[in-house]
């Protein structure tokens, strides 16, 4: 077995070796889809020749692990369109390495497409606004602790199948909205709306991970989930929460119910997803193709 090993490695090594004379044997790389809007959802397929320990995603500063199925030649992961990304063609480069150390490399050409967002005029509570002093501590605490939890994301692919809506009602177009606020421009809605009587139960739309659960200034009562590899999905201003940090949830588990707490002008669950820091499109994640 340990010669069979040694064998494999030095086959691997001397083909690492004439890839100085000859081109880089390359990886197939699929992207799904190849033109994608702001705030759209990536699947991206790589399959090596050979086997590979590991496999990234580089684009830009971010570089984005990819998970190998069994056998080591085929990976997937998902890339997010931020919904602020600037349109135009995004050159991704593949990074694989194989056991012996062999680098094998291929790109892939994303086209970001512009997408037109709703503008919403809202009346709020002016502390909400201009929170009171005494409340910047908390507000800060609360950004913190989203930041922890965005940071707590780990390699493995914690959901399958597909992912559902997470409760009833009409997912808003409001996705991306541009928020005017007691008649000035605020903020971008980094999420889509679902006005459902308070009290509706909320569910997850996929297997996960409790990241956060609690009751913060501007969200109120919130849940986020992390579905692995930089895939986390959020529900705001929630009336309760029936799950807590560190839990494991599976598809359709009640977390929560729909309320009006924190900065809400209603009840309504305000629903979020990021990848990897990608703030994209909720409803994007369920189109994505079933996972085994
Ligand atoms: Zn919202």
């Amino acid at each position: 077995m340990r010669t069979g090993r040694l064998l494999l490695a030095a086959v691997l090594v001397s083909r690492g070796a004439v890839a100085g004379e000859a081109p880089h044997p390359e990886l197939k790389v699929t992207l799904s889809p190849a033109r994608a809007a702001q705030g759209g959802v990536v699947e991206v397929v790589a399959t090596s020749p050979w086997p590979l320990a590991s496999l990234v995603l580089v684009d830009g500063e971010r570089r984005v692990p990819l998970a190998p199925d069994a056998g080591g030649s085929r990976f997937v992961g998902l890339y997010g369109v931020d919904f602020e990304a600037v349109p135009g063609e995004r050159k991704l480069l593949l990074e694989g390495r194989d056991a012996a150390g062999v680098e094998v490399t291929g790109p892939a050409l994303l086209r970001v497409v512009a997408r037109r967002f709703v503008v919403q005029r809202l009346t709020v509570d002016p502390r909400f606004l201009e929170p009171p002093p005494e409340e910047k501590e908390r507000i800060e605490r609360d950004r913190q602790e989203f930041a922890r939890a965005f940071a707590s994301s780990g390699p493995d692919r914690l959901w399958s199948g597909r992912f559902a809506k997470p409760t009833e009602g009409t997912p808003g177009r409001n996705f991306g909205a541009r928020r005017v606020y007691n008649g000035r421009t605020r903020s971008r809605h980094a999420g889509r709306d679902i006005a459902s009587p308070s009290g509706t139960p909320v569910a997850a739309p996929s297997s996960g991970r409790v990241a956060l659960a609690g009751d913060f200034y501007f969200s109120g009562g919130s849940v986020v989930l992390d579905h692995g590899q930089g895939l986390f999905t959020m529900y705001f201003h929630l009336l309760c929460l029936d799950v807590k940090e560190g839990d494991l949830v599976v598809a359709g588990q009640r977390i929560g119910a729909v309320g009006a707490t924190g900065r809400a002008t209603g009840p309504h669950l305000h629903w979020a997803a990021r990848v990897l820091g990608a703030r994209v499109d909720p409803a994007a994640l369920l189109s994505l193709p079933r996972v085994p």
